[in-house]
């Protein structure tokens, strides 16, 4: 039976059905996200080529990069050694050249005597034939008579990603051909009053121009207008999502009293900084309302996120109510669990610990304490999620170290209670770009301010003529009790040998060059027990010097630690460069960090690490990070759904994010149901872009 074709093609229509599109192609396409002819539509340009001042063959000169228009004159194929090179002679009224293409012999049925042709390219000087020539110059062969549209060459040529086997100039004839005829199909999304308070052209103009511009300065006015639109879509979704949570059930209001956090404030050894008073108080401002709180707190590992999350905790208990805070690992539980039992315990708070290693009895008594509400504060891993985890009345949930946790445990810890208020801490600083894509849905607060008398850790880039004097340092830190890092890079494509390389490295300080000290080893393929154990030997300082992996990685606070060592720094990302180096000067002592390259490092590289040894601002590091790596390299971003986008760029368009978001939101608020003919135009084009991309597809 043949296969259905529909009776008439759409810009819906997939792309198989254009003119020109087989199977193969229509395969790769799909690669890049372009199913349908609109998706083709929206595959914009990387970049242009000007080619739209026409030059006479007489005027060329060497190291021009010129377009002609010329009648081809004969063609011949060489052959030199292997390759096969086609020449054609051409001229135009004022004289004669010639091109010359590598590797093409197709060209000779193209190019044929007589056929006039449009050439751009560069014009170079070939010294055995000691003339001027083109080189492999984009062309287009013009009809005879017809009124001549040029695509590939004459004009400012769109250049496209090639998409495996499809090369740039097959796609520019493919999006031609679509334009001609699908562009009068498209509708615009945005709705009036935002194009026009924005001041941002049409959609079909926009569509035309990015692809075929009449000038540069078009063309980055439509690539705009996309990208805004782009991010305006994604944005409408998040609002959607963002309103479906609130509305979903109400929270209990939780009336902030005064008087017990002043009751908290002065069982603190310390005083808050003014950066911990404003986000408490954005805090109490959300836990008064009966929308649960949907909170991001961002703050650099040590900015005192703890304090923030138990004076919370603190007011949740005092209503009555149960607080949960959940934490990445056994031995995170356990440390929140000392910190929470001594900061909330003399105010006459219950805290309960609940985490997996527990014995049977021991187990079922925190289970129990937990049903029956007598566990006012609740620590714990991801047992807290588990089935047979039942809180009596949980009110707030926190989660801690949010980038190890996906919105899915997010969600389940929020099923425990009746709508609860939700708090999810992070010490990544994420770009504000990213944070308002990935945590969209989130209202986002930050601790920008250190407490007062932290010492700067100090941070060096060292190489490998450097390691003896690093090593002697090391040892003069662990005469003076100290304790050491040392981070050794796994990367995964090599996990194994890797991990050899490591254990190896950890052989041979513990037998020779520390032969003094007591050498630790901890790596991602030991069991969780074991891990926990050698943690657990470092923080008791047992051992001085701990060579890992990257586990160490979420906060285990060791004060007693002074020295950071990562080996192949070049290899991680500037975040977690800047996590690793938390671990860190969280005692009374000055703090190092030492940044090793390696051998085969780039300057690249090098300049990239410098960066750390420059600020210690997680957020200005963040920003560099996500501007040399991307956003797909960022740490925990992954696995949050980072949509692709096709248009817009995370990194350069961050002023037309912003404005995109305030938009969509207004948008929304003012048509929830998005129910209007232009809410359902918007609603259906947004589906339509994020099909299948990114955590945020399960809305109406
Ligand atoms: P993080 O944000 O990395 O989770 P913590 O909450 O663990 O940071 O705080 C780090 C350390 O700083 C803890 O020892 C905590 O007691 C201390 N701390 C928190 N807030 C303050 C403050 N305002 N002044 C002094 N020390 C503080
Ligand atoms: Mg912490």
């Amino acid at each position: 039976m043949e296969a259905a074709t529909p009776t008439e093609t759409t810009l819906h229509s997939e792309v198989r059905y254009l003119k020109g599109v087989g199977p193969r192609s229509s395969d790769l396409f799909a690669k890049a996200g372009v199913e349908t002819m609109e998706d083709l539509l929206y595959y914009v340009p990387r970049t242009y080529t000007d080619w739209s001042d026409v030059s006479t063959v007489e005027s060329l000169k060497r190291g021009d990069r010129a377009t002609v228009v010329v009648r081809v004159v004969s063609c011949d194929i060489l052959r030199h050694w292997r390759k096969q090179i086609f020449v054609a002679a051409i001229e135009d009224d004022t004289g004669a050249v010639f091109a010359r293409w590598f590797g093409q012999p197709y060209l000779k049925t193209v190019l044929t005597a007589g056929v006039k042709v449009v050439l751009s390219g560069e014009v170079r000087f070939d010294r055995f034939a000691k003339r001027i020539e083109f080189i492999n110059p984009a062309f287009e062969v013009m009809g005879e008579g017809e009124a001549a549209e040029l695509v590939h060459a004459g004009r400012i040529v769109p250049e496209y990603s090639q998409i495996g086997t499809l090369s740039g100039r097959r796609i520019r004839g493919l999006v031609k051909t679509a334009l001609d005829r699908f562009l009068d199909q498209l509708v615009d999304p945005l709705p009036e009053n935002v194009l026009r308070a924005r001041d941002l052209p049409g959609l079909v103009e926009s569509v035309a121009e990015v692809h075929f511009p009449p000038s540069l300065e078009r063309a980055a006015r439509a690539r705009s207008r996309l990208a805004y639109e782009e991010f305006f879509l994604f944005q409408v979704l998040i609002a959607l999502k963002k309103r479906q949570l609130a509305g979903s059930a109400d929270a209990v209001r939780i009336a902030w009293r005064d008087d017990e956090h002043v009751r908290f404030m002065d069982s603190l050894s310390f005083k808050l900084t003014g950066a911990q008073k404003r986000v408490i108080s954005e805090i109490a401002g959300d836990l008064g309302r009966d929308e649960p709180m949907n909170r991001l707190l961002q703050g650099d590992v040590g900015s005192g996120k703890t304090a923030v999350a138990a004076a919370a905790m603190h007011q949740a208990v005092s209503a009555g109510h149960q607080a949960a805070i959940m934490a990445p690992t056994e031995i995170l539980a356990e440390q929140h669990f000392e910190n929470l039992t001594e900061l909330l315990a003399p105010l006459g708070d219950r805290v309960v610990l609940l985490r997996g290693g527990m014995r049977v009895g021991e187990r079922d008594e925190a289970l129990g304490l937990i049903e029956s509400g007598e566990a006012q504060v609740v620590v714990g891993t991801h047992a807290l999620i588990q089935e047979g985890t039942n809180f009596s009345d949980l009110a707030l949930a926190v989660v801690d170290e949010q980038h190890r946790f996906g919105v899915v445990q997010r969600a389940a810890l929020r099923d425990k209670g009746n709508a609860p208020h939700v708090l999810v801490m992070t010490a990544t600083p994420i770009p504000r770009t990213l944070a308002l894509t990935v945590y969209g849905d989130l209202d986002v607060a930050v601790l920008d301010e250190m407490p007062p008398g932290r010492e700067k850790v100090v941070t060096a880039v060292r190489d490998e003529a450097a390691r003896r004097k690093v090593y002697d340092f090391l040892k003069s830190e662990v005469a003076s009790a100290r304790q050491v890092f040392i981070v050794y890079p796994l990367v995964e494509e090599s996990e194994k040998m890797e991990l050899a390389a490591a254990t190896k490295m950890y052989e041979r300080l513990k037998e020779r060059t520390f032969s003094d000290a007591t050498v630790g080893l901890v790596h991602g393929r030991m069991k969780p027990e074991e891990k926990d154990a050698v943690m657990e030997g470092f923080k008791a300082g047992n051992t001085d010097i701990l060579v890992s992996t990257t586990v160490v990685e979420v906060g285990v606070d060791v004060p007693n630690a002074t020295v950071m060592v990562i080996e192949h720094a070049e290899r991680f990302g500037l975040a977690q460069l800047h996590q690793l180096r938390g671990r860190v000067g969280r005692g009374d002592h000055q703090s190092y960090c030492i940044l090793m390259v390696g051998r085969g490092a780039s300057d690249e590289a090098r300049e990239r690490i410098q960066v750390l040894a420059d600020t210690n601002d997680g957020f200005v590091i963040a920003e560099k990070d996500l501007e040399m790596r991307g956003p797909g390299e960022f740490l925990g971003v992954r696995q949050h759904g980072l949509p692709k986008f096709s248009v817009a760029d995370l990194r350069s368009d961050s002023r037309l994010l912003v404005q995109a978001r305030d938009d969509a939101f207004a948008y929304v608020a003012g048509d929830p149901d998005m129910s209007t003919p232009e809410g359902r135009l918007v609603l259906d084009a947004t589906k339509r872009r994020f099909k299948g991309r990114g955590a945020f597809m399960d809305v109406g």
